[in-house]
């Protein structure tokens, strides 16, 4: 793919003097997705970036099946290609030493993929052939996939994908600031161009995808802003024996906080250790050889001791922000800007390209210089997302309560879950249906989650013993309504809010 082609003239060049029909404010993962989208809807598209060279992030690494399914259904789903992508076939959970696999759903079980009308042509639904990613597997495999890569390799995929379209002009800029009408409707963006000065852009919408430290999402409202609970401390490990291939690794135990491990390139495997708080730990390697060292999977050991030595710590605050709806007149916020989630799920992608899809079929035929029928629209869209990114949200939050267990009966509830897991069949298959975000039903969660509360509860009362049963009885109320506080709340705010 062609990414980085254009000259850094072509990419300060837009023209100022005409009405685009859409600004896009960022090229992360959802911005080209959006514009790529636009463009092949007929629309005119400005799309500006403050820096178009690869990004080194330790975020979105890992992609659910969900997000696979859906750069199908824009016709972007080659993105993944030529970048030494790993192929995941999915999770392999550890719970103090003892082990469960969990593989990724069967393709027969859920829906098959949606093909948004003029964004998928010529076979851009489908993978091709390269070094890691075989057509064969991804395609005929009776199971979905999801797919593991270097982050920047694929943005910049993404970014070369954005650049084929002729519809869409790049510009390299930091946008400073959505501009209003008297009637506070958004009518474009002005953008600090290096050499151009600070130039205005005008079009009949403007879509925010500046991410998760958006500066522009409180153009939807001042109190549109995230909580920040945990953080996750990354490091790279190399040339890793991982203990289940094609498989993303959760490592749980009563006495650490989760660790997500995962492969990203033949060389190269991310390990993210989560942190109970977003100020992160005064002495980060004494805290790693201490709480996380100890838990390490045997076969990780070598790299990851090696890694450790070495010391390139990288950390990331994780974020929780529900989404809302966009009711300002010429504007979509999108993406991270819109709604986040606890990375424990790798969900982040999956949702924001699941909105781009759905964006797609609700708005990508309208006329834009309608803006109240667009308005209309979006205000539609922000209900019908809840079925998908709820499932996503929730599922992410209550789960990392439950994994990174601070209390007894957090703890009680995290051994239930695995042994939960443990029993096979619809007790692994709707879990991770729900995970890897193919099952858009929120009360199905709610049962599911519930269902893991009863049975952590039975676990209890039979470790617990005849001459137990008084205490395991007492613990029962007390487990119950831990789980009702790890998840009603959550799943209130995202289905009322
Ligand atoms: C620790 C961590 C791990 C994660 N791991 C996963 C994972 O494994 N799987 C997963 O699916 N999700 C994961 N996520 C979430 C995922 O990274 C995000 O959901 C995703 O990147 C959101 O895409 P976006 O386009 O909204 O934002 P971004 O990808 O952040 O893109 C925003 C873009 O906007 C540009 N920009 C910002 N401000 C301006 C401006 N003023 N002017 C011009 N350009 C601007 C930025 O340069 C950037 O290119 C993780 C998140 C965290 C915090």
């Amino acid at each position: 793919m062609s990414g980085g082609k254009a000259t850094n003239t072509d990419l300060k060049n837009a023209d100022a003097s005409i009405t685009y029909d859409a600004i896009i404010v960022g090229c992360g993962v959802i911005g080209p997705c959006v514009a790529t989208g636009l463009a092949r809807k007929g629309k005119k598209v400005l799309i500006v970036e403050r820096e178009w060279s690869m990004p080194d992030r330790i975020v979105g690494e890992l992609m659910q099946p969900g997000g696979v399914r859906a750069l199908r259904s824009l016709g972007m789903v080659q993105s993944i290609n030529d970048i030494e992508a790993i192929p995941v076939t999915g999770y392999t959970v550890f719970y103090n030493g003892e082990k469960v696999a969990i593989p990724y759903p069967y393709k027969a079980d859920i829906a098959p993929v949606e093909k948004v009308p003029k964004l998928v042509r010529d076979g851009n639904d489908k993978v091709t052939e390269d070094k890691t990613i075989h057509v064969k597997d991804f395609e005929e495999d009776e199971r979905e996939r999801g797919v593991g890569f270097v982050h920047g390799k694929f943005l910049q995929n993404l970014r070369a994908i954005v650049a084929e379209e002729p519809n869409v002009t790049r510009l390299q800029g930091n946008v400073v600031e959505i501009l209003k009408n008297g009637h506070n409707e958004v009518v474009g963006a002005k953008v600090d161009i290096d050499g151009r000065g600070k130039v205005e852009f005008k079009a009949h919408i403007t879509f925010v995808c500046d991410g998760i430290f958006s500066k522009f999402r409180k153009e939807l409202s001042t109190d549109h802003v995230p909580t920040v609970g945990s953080s996750f401390v990354g490091m790279s490990l190399f040339h890793a024996k991982m203990p289940s291939p094609n498989h993303g690794h959760v490592i749980l135990g009563t006495e650490h906080m989760p660790i997500l491990v995962y492969q990203i390139s033949p060389e190269e495997t991310r390990i993210l250790c989560a942190y109970n708080s977003p100020k992160l730990p005064s002495d980060v390697k004494a805290w790693m050889t201490k709480k996380v060292q100890p838990y390490i999977p045997e076969s990780l050991r070598p790299s990851f001791d090696e890694a450790l030595a070495q010391g390139k710590f990288r950390s990331m605050p994780n974020s929780y922000l529900p989404g809302r709806q966009n009711n300002v007149i010429g504007m979509c916020v999108i993406g991270d800007a819109l709604n986040m989630r606890h990375p424990l799920t790798g969900g982040g992608m999956t949702v924001g390209l699941n909105d781009v899809v759905l964006l797609m079929k609700k708005i990508g035929d309208l006329d834009f210089s309608d803006r109240e029928v667009v308005l209309d629209e979006l205000l539609d869209y922000h209900y019908e997302r809840k079925s998908y990114d709820s499932v996503i949200n929730v599922l992410s939050i209550a789960l990392y309560s439950l994994f990174a267990a601070d209390s007894k009966d957090l703890k009680v509830l995290q051994k239930g879950c695995f042994k939960y897991f443990k029993r096979g069949g619809d007790c692994v298959k709707l879990p991770v249906s729900f995970l890897s975000g193919v099952m858009p039903r929120p009360f199905l969660l709610t049962r599911v989650f519930f269902a893991v509360a009863f049975y952590a509860v039975y676990v209890n009362f039979q470790e617990r013993g005849m001459a137990g049963f008084p205490v395991a009885l007492i613990e029962a109320f007390s487990i119950l309504f831990t789980a009702a506080r790890v998840f009603t709340p959550y799943l209130y705010t995202e289905m009322i809010g």
